[in-house]
């Protein structure tokens, strides 16, 4: 075993850092959802979290260990939004100015948000342009430090904290499910998992039109594809990264996809049953569980709701009210 990015103390001491900072998100039961799928459901709401996401943990986390020096030459980063808004939060927290590189087509709401946060945003076209060209330009002129969205250290140990949570309010879980796009949300949890609960099944979930976590596991080595086209924006990254790949593959990961049209029934459920706003990426886990991907009959389930940033129009859309 090669030695992995992060282990069971990075988060805990993430943890401590945001004390105060992150909210302890609640637990969220539903008897309808554990009645259909005939397990026993725990909802962590990170829709409920600060900037909307988990991403607030791993960025705060990371811009917190800045020296001195990196504190004043700032942070860049590149995002499909709730990243940057995590990076332009934690960094006006700090004291620290923020420059998030976006796509052209993001939400309006993520882009707002940014700079509701102080943040400065440099548009890109997502299906033309290469983002880290442009953070590699301003890192050169500027001496920004970039914090990239998952693939660091620092920020998958913060992500990790919700599953700490979540393990700590829940108690013994079988299986842990979250979303998965470049793997940092999955990787802090497997770390936990695998420390707190060395028998809990660890699961990601992709997109369907997205798959290259999948492919990856499957194959033994990081699968590169095509920005996907689906609607769960947070989880388009084209790649699982350096650091995340080896913890999923090591700690024993297993991930399943789900459809957009899954993710569209499923933000239905929690509005309707549980008055939840909840964005398409962060319904990936629960509509795995639903739609009979995993074997969950008579387990206790921990499921991560990554978050909650969508535009009331396009939810309105999505779910057809
Ligand atoms: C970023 C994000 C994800 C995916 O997290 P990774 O660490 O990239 O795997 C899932 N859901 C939401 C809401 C996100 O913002």
């Amino acid at each position: 075993m090669t030695s992995l990015a992060i282990s069971y103390d990075d988060v805990a001491q993430a943890h401590e850092r945001l004390a105060g900072i992150a909210h302890r998100t609640p637990v969220l039961r539903s008897t309808t959802a554990d009645a259909r799928t005939g397990a026993s459901l725990f909802f962590k709401c990170e829709t409920l979290q600060h900037i909307g996401a988990f991403k607030i943990r791993g960025a705060y986390n990371a811009v917190a260990q800045f020296t001195a020096a990196q504190r004043a030459g700032g942070v860049v980063t590149f995002s499909s939004g709730n990243h940057g808004q995590a990076i332009a939060r934690a960094a006006q927290l700090l004291g620290v100015h923020a420059v998030v590189v976006m796509p052209k087509d993001a939400p309006a709401m993520k882009v707002a948000a940014t700079e509701g946060y102080g943040g400065e945003v440099v548009r890109y076209d997502r299906y033309a342009e290469d983002p880290a060209l442009i953070i590699e330009r301003i890192v050169a002129e500027r001496g920004t430090t970039f914090i990239p969205p998952f693939d660091h250290p620092h920020v998958m140990a913060g992500q990790g904290t919700a599953a700490k949570e979540l393990f700590e309010d829940a108690g013994e879980l079988d299986m842990i499910v979250t979303p998965l796009g470049g793997g940092g949300l999955l990787s802090g949890t497997a770390t936990v998992a695998r420390y707190l609960s060395p028998r809990c099944e660890i699961i990601g979930v992709e997109p369907e039109a997205g798959n290259d976590g999948q492919q990856s596991l499957a194959q033994g080595c990081i699968v590169r594809i095509e920005t996907p086209k689906t609607i769960a924006d947070a989880a388009q990254s084209r790649s699982l990264g350096q650091h995340t790949f080896p913890v999923l593959q090591q700690l024993g990961a297993r991930v399943v996809t789900a459809t957009d049209d899954q993710l569209v029934e499923t933000m239905k459920f929690f509005a309707a049953r549980m008055k939840l706003i909840v964005e398409p990426t962060g319904c990936l886990g629960a509509a795995a569980v639903f739609n009979g991907q995993l074997d969950v009959r008579g387990k206790r389930i921990g499921i991560v709701l990554s978050g909650g940033n969508i535009d009331l129009a396009r939810f309105a859309a999505l779910v057809g009210a």
